[in-house]
């Protein structure tokens, strides 16, 4: 990871169709029992080479082993009933059936441990897996049992921490965990949110990343980003916070929103992964629009520190739109490589 400018993506990428149904979040598997597990190893091998032909540098699971970045967790976690469902609104923006809290939340097993083992064996590269942070985690259940966020958030941290240290031992480089969250719940992101997050990376030797997004090209998201007004200035409340945090990199969203590139100047010191492809759109970027946004950011950000990135996953996507947008961000990420360390 010396090369400046190492590009990744955010996570998730779309699933083969023989694997699950194209386009759809949550979207069901087209397969099951054994076959299931042997599909998803293999759709990892076909992530692992899309990404590595593509020139993407840090290589991501694309989340083909699970449905959805933060339910996928919590169905393997004790203490959560599925069958009892209650419908709440997700970070403020749009009704969702979620699952309840029953009883103390506990992780019997690790949930993604072999998959990130496996992983591993593919590459030589570096990994990097992605977690639910504890906010967002809370923001997609019915808590019947603790009748306080804060301390649900407490004991996902726990259960988080548990799981990365064993990514890490399992070879995982990058430990990222997905809090958009933080765009929404500005004074208990203040209160305990930040410190949740801190826990949930506790004592990790592997690099730890956060991701705050505006979310999913979604109707839900689109509709809501409408109403932002002219300039999106919600990483002003996290970003000052998470330059004083244990956090090393921070995940933004970039090209094609309404952030103002400076807000970036709040995390000096820290790592940056730019967004500087629109998972909301199935325009192509070309390679200058996405050399733009990097210069862009250069100007706050040290060539040592920025990792362009995806805005965010890009699951819902058609798959060749999604491939070729990853090509764009390594032809976009190359022609600054070369302005910066001619050859
Ligand atoms: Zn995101």
């Amino acid at each position: 990871m010396n090369q400046i400018l190492s590009t990744s993506t955010v996570g998730s990428l779309p699933k083969p169709s023989w694997l699950a149904q194209p386009e759809t979040l949550w979207a069901p598997w087209r397969l099951e029992g054994d076959a299931l597990a042997e599909g998803k190893q293999d759709a990892l091998r076909v992530a692992t080479k899309e990404q590595s032909d593509r020139g993407i540098d840090i290589i991501s699971d694309g989340e083909q082993t699970r449905q959805h970045f933060v339910t996928t967790f919590i169905e393997h976690l004790d203490g959560v009933d599925f069958a009892k469902r209650e419908t709440v609104r997700i970070r403020d923006r749009y009704d969702a059936s979620v699952p309840t809290v029953v009883d103390a939340v506990s992780r019997a097993e690790p949930v993604f441990v072999n998959d990130a083992a496996f992983l591993r064996q593919q590459t030589d590269q570096p990994i990097k897996w992605a977690l639910p942070g504890p906010m967002t985690m809370i923001d997609t259940l019915y808590d019947a049992h603790y009748s306080s966020r804060e301390k649900l958030a407490w004991e996902f941290a726990t259960i988080l921490n548990q799981e990365a240290r064993e990514l890490e031992a399992a070879g995982v480089d990058i430990i990222q965990f997905d809090e958009p969250a933080f765009n929404v719940y500005f004074d208990e992101m203040k209160d305990w949110g930040i410190a949740t997050l801190e826990r949930a990376a506790e004592g990790l030797r592997a690099e730890t990343a956060v991701h705050i997004c505006y979310g999913y090209g979604i109707k839900a998201n689109i509709d809501w980003k409408a109403s932002l007004g002219a300039e999106w200035r919600q990483y002003e409340e996290s970003f000052p916070l998470l330059q004083q945090s244990s956090i090393d990199t921070i995940s933004l969203e970039c090209h094609n929103s309404h952030v103002p590139v400076e807000l970036i100047e709040l995390l000096r010191g820290k790592k940056v992964m730019l967004g500087a492809i629109d998972v909301a759109s199935e325009e192509i970027e070309t390679a200058e629009e996405v050399a733009d946004t990097i210069r862009d950011a250069l100007r706050f950000v040290d060539a040592d520190k920025l990792v362009p990135s995806t805005n965010c996953g890009m699951a819902p996507l058609p798959r060749e739109v999604a491939f070729a947008k990853l090509s764009a961000l390594s032809a976009g990420t190359r022609i600054v490589r070369d302005e910066l360390s001619p050859a």
